[in-house]
């Protein structure tokens, strides 16, 4: 199959777990993953109209970027960024996906104002409270908003989840109904330079279920690219 037809049938299914979740189908943003993926194959998925190009490694975003990859598509960044790599993504990514520490955060606030812009960003809940994870608690959530309130560079545009690696889509559920909690709970109390818009959250194999629990925006890669050459 052709990524221009991976891409369709993707945004069939998008489209149809919409529906069937009483949701209009443009409501749902697709970020197409493109990490291993040369400049290449990242047009043929602009072209094929993914609506957000999603990098995980600076490097790798670097080099497509000057090959011109992106071009026709938003960037966003949805790696774990290091704290010494942020003065390359800031203002170059649109959205920055994995804010995971308040620590980063500063440090991107910084950033942005030394580049006089605003950087927006979604928080990284780590919803399964895994070791190996980054990101926020839930209940650090409305503490680290109200940090966020007091900077002039940064603005959260909503949050972001990997949920453990499960068998199944199915096994996801329950923390997709964790996020989407999270998501209306946190969207209620107003906070200066915080709109809870984006629920980031759905891979190749559950991005149907993310769905059916409010995400807005999924991150697609092996689906649409194929499987992975690591080198
Ligand atoms: C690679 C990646 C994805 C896409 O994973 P697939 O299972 O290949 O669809 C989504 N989100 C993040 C953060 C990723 O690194």
């Amino acid at each position: 199959m052709s990524i221009e037809e991976n891409v369709k049938q993707v945004k069939e299914r998008i489209a149809a777990a919409a529906l069937a979740a009483g949701r209009r189908p443009e409501d749902i943003l697709l970020v197409a993953a493109t990490k291993t993926n040369g400049a290449d194959k990242v047009r043929q998925a602009v072209a094929a109209g993914v609506d957000i190009c999603g990098e995980n490694r600076v490097q790798e975003m670097l080099e497509k970027n000057a090959q011109g990859a992106y071009e026709g598509a938003p960037l966003h960044f949805i790696g774990h960024l290091q704290k010494n790599k942020v003065k390359q993504v800031v203002g170059l990514a649109e959205l920055i996906h994995g804010a995971d520490s308040l620590e980063l955060i500063r440090v991107i606030d910084r950033t942005a104002a030394a580049k006089g812009l605003v950087q927006e960003l979604l928080l990284e809940v780590n919803i399964g409270a895994e070791a190996s994870k980054s990101g926020f608690a839930p209940e650090e959530i409305p503490p680290t908003l109200a940090e966020i309130a007091k900077m002039d560079h940064v603005r959260v545009r909503g949050l972001m989840a990997i949920p453990p690696v499960c068998a199944s889509g199915e096994e996801n559920r329950p923390y997709f109904a964790q996020m989407e909690k999270l998501f209306i709970d946190n969207g209620q109390k107003k906070y200066d330079n915080v709109r809870m818009d984006f629920l980031s959250m759905g891979m190749s194999g559950d991005f149907e279920e993310a769905i059916a629990f409010g995400a807005n925006m999924v991150r697609v890669g092996t689906a649409i690219f194929g499987e992975r050459v690591y080198q």
